[in-house]
C-alpha cells in the first residue's frame, strides 16, 4: 500500500463551520500525493485504508488519471477539496495537457469531494443518470459528516453536480486514446461507472471491486453479485480496484469480492427463512469472512443490515 498522505501545511483557517473556497492566501501548500503508472498513460493514486481524519485528509479512495495525446481524464477525485488538488498537482507533474474529463464514478464522497479542485479546468463532469438524486438526497449529510470528520481540513470541499450523465456507454477520445464510461445496473450503489481505456487495457472498477478492504454494498445485494457476473466475463490486461491493490492475479480479487457477497447472501437468505430477527442476522451472519478483509468491524454489519432489508421481501 502506498503510504497515507501526511498533512504538513500550516493550518491557517479563519471558519471552517461551512467548507467553502478559500482565498489564494489561505491556501495550505498542496500535500504530495504519490501515483503510479499502472500502464502506459494509467496513472493510480492508491488511497488509505485507515479511517478518514484530519491526518489523512480523506484520501481513502484509489483515484487516478488517464492521459491522452490532447486531454486528460480524472476517474474520481478524493474525499476532500485537498486531495483533489493534490491530484491535480499530480497530474501536471505528467502533462500540461488540459483536464477535459471527470468522472464521478459514483455518489460516495470518498470518491468526489475532491471535485472543485477542477471547476477551474472546466472538465465535463460525468457521472450516471441516477447520480443527480442520489446527490440530492444525501449532499446534505455528507457535507456533515465530512466537517464533523475533517474540521478545518475538510475547507473547499464541495459537492460539485455533474455536466454529462451516462445511461449506459459513452465514448470519449483522448486524442489517439479512446476510453469507455459504462454505467451499471444498481450493485454497490445504484450508479456505479466503469471506466475502460481501450488502448492499455485498463478497466478502472471503481467501488465495484474491493480488493482486501471489506465490500460495501450501499445498493443491492442481489444486483451487485448479478453485475459481478457481468465483470468477470470483460477482457482487458490491467485492472483498478476502487479500493486496495492491484497485486492479485485476475480474477482472484474478484472471486473474493463475489464468494464474500455470496456468504452473505446465502446466510441472510437463511436467517431471514429460519424466522431469525435482523439483530440476530448481524450477529451471526457472515463471520467466517471475518479473517479475510481489512475494516470487517467497520463495514460487515452495515452491509448484513443492508442485505436483510432487501431480502425479507422476497
Ligand atoms: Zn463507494
Amino acid at each position: 500500500m502506498s503510504p497515507v498522505a501526511i498533512w504538513a501545511a500550516p493550518l491557517v483557517f479563519v471558519c471552517a463551520a461551512q467548507a467553502m473556497p478559500l482565498s489564494a492566501q489561505e491556501e495550505p501548500a498542496i500535500v504530495d500525493l504519490p501515483v503510479r503508472q499502472v500502464a502506459p498513460g494509467n496513472f493510480v493514486h492508491y488511497g488509505s485504508f485507515e479511517e478518514r481524519s484530519p491526518q489523512n485528509l480523506g484520501d481513502n479512495a484509489n483515484i487516478g488519471f488517464i492521459v491522452g495525446s490532447k486531454c486528460v481524464m480524472a476517474v474520481d477525485t478524493g474525499g476532500s477539496f485537498a486531495v483533489g488538488r493534490a491530484l491535480r498537482q499530480a497530474i501536471r507533474r505528467v502533462t500540461p495537457l488540459p483536464v477535459c474529463y471527470v468522472i464521478l464514478t459514483h455518489v460516495h464522497p470518498d470518491h468526489f469531494f475532491g471535485a472543485a479542485a477542477f471547476v477551474a479546468d472546466h472538465p465535463q463532469f460525468i457521472a450516471h443518470k441516477n447520480y443527480p438524486a442520489q446527490l440530492a438526497a444525501r449532499s446534505r449529510s455528507y457535507r456533515n459528516s465530512l466537517q464533523r470528520d475533517l474540521g478545518e481540513a475538510a475547507a473547499g470541499s464541495e459537492i460539485i453536480p455533474p455536466t454529462v450523465l451516462v445511461a449506459e456507454r459513452l465514448q470519449i477520445d483522448l486524442g489517439g486514446r479512446t476510453v469507455i464510461v459504462r454505467a451499471w445496473p444498481p450493485a454497490h450503489t445504484d450508479d456505479d461507472l466503469t471506466v475502460f481505456d481501450e488502448l492499455s487495457g485498463t478497466m478502472w472498477f471503481s467501488d465495484l471491486l474491493f480488493v482486501r478492504h471489506t465490500p460495501v454494498v450501499d445498493g443491492t445485494i442481489t444486483g451487485f453479485v448479478a453485475v459481478m457476473k457481468e465483470l468477470r466475463a470483460l477482457e482487458f490486461d490491467h485492472y483498478v480496484p476502487g479500493h486496495g491493490p492491484d497485486d492479485l492475479p485476475w480474477p482472484q480479487p474478484l472471486d473474493a469480492q463475489l464468494r464474500y457477497l455470496t456468504v452473505i447472501l446465502d446466510e441472510t437468505r437463511a436467517a431471514i427463512r429460519n424466522r431469525k430477527t435482523i439483530q440476530q442476522a448481524t450477529d451471526e451472519v457472515g463471520l467466517s469472512e471475518a479473517g479475510h478483509w481489512v475494516a470487517f468491524e467497520l463495514f460487515h454489519r452495515r452491509n448484513v443490515t443492508a442485505a436483510y432489508a432487501e431480502l425479507e421481501w422476497e
